[in-house]
């Protein structure tokens, strides 16, 4: 103990710490839920935030997002997979190369880092985009970080043009293969900060919708603080479905708040000047 130290200092020095924590804790309940994110990220209420719902008669057809170099993925199946319960959702940790450009990323080659999913509590809710304000039951993100102008993830991930994300609205239905090394290792990574390596193979490709042309695109942000400016949204318009047992295993994980891991949704932001366009008529 420093006896130097008065004690006024030492109340500071607790009370700066006590705002840092409650900066980290944000959440999904009432009191540090989406509502709240404005305190501590301005940027809340900025210019490109995300997710929006998506209002089909208002996207515009545009034939030059696909262009010459239609969007394209070139992903290397992961030989271990990391899972972590980062205490807002599940996420899988990627490891090997993994590339996606063309459409509106342009001739820029954007690394997959990353994806992770946001849920409901039932199957009615929980995706982050909307489709004429109609929900469904989660989407899946996988992240990327532009490699042809930053040197890594931490580098882009506050650059207007840093990051891209593919969204990929989940439904109810049959099992989805691939998905199974994260469902079948929920009960494992049950507490927040949990993580494991399962030695089994992943392509990061079988998670994609069988129709990879047709969809939405706009420029947004991260949609969990820092809530950062930076994504180029692609969200396709044909869900993938996943089994009644692999949504429940979701919604059995426990979030930082030791509350049951559901509606770790952030609702649609207001659209402001942008424009939504998509790929097909
Ligand atoms: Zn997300």
């Amino acid at each position: 103990m420093c006896l130097n130290v008065k004690s006024k200092d030492i109340c500071q020095f607790f009370t700066e710490r006590l705002k840092k924590t409650d900066m980290a804790h944000w959440g999904y309940m009432t009191k540090n839920g989406p509502s709240t994110w404005g305190k501590d990220f301005p940027i809340a209420n900025g210019e490109r935030q995300s997710p929006i719902d998506i209002v089909t008669s208002a996207a515009e057809y545009d034939s030059d997002v696909q262009g010459s170099s239609p969007l394209s993925t070139n992903y290397t199946p992961e030989s271990e997979v990391k899972l972590v319960n980062n205490g807002h959702s599940i996420m899988c940790q990627i490891t090997k190369k993994g590339v996606l450009t063309g459409g509106p990323l342009g001739k820029d080659e954007y690394r997959l880092e990353q994806f992770h999913l946001h849920w409901g509590a039932e199957d009615g809710r929980g995706s982050e985009h909307t489709v004429d304000g109609k929900m469904y039951a989660s989407e899946l993100h996988l992240v990327h970080w532009n490699a042809t102008k930053y040197s890594s993830f931490a580098d882009a991930v506050q650059k207007p043009d840093g990051l891209a994300v593919l969204g990929i609205f989940i439904t109810p239905g049959v099992a989805c293969n691939q998905f199974k090394v994260i469902s079948d290792n929920c009960g494992k990574l049950k507490t927040s900060g949990a993580e494991m390596t399962v030695e089994t193979t992943l392509d990061p490709t079988l998670l994609l919708p069988s129709n990879t042309s047709d969809y939405w695109t706009y420029l947004g942000s991260l949609t969990t603080p820092p809530l950062f400016e930076s994504v180029t949204w692609i969200v396709f318009k044909e869900p993938v479905e996943y089994s009644k047992e692999q949504l429940s295993a979701l919604r059995n994980l426990v979030d930082s708040d030791d509350n049951p891991m559901q509606d770790n949704n952030r609702p649609p932001a207001p659209l402001k000047q942008r424009k939504v366009k998509k790929t097909f008529t």
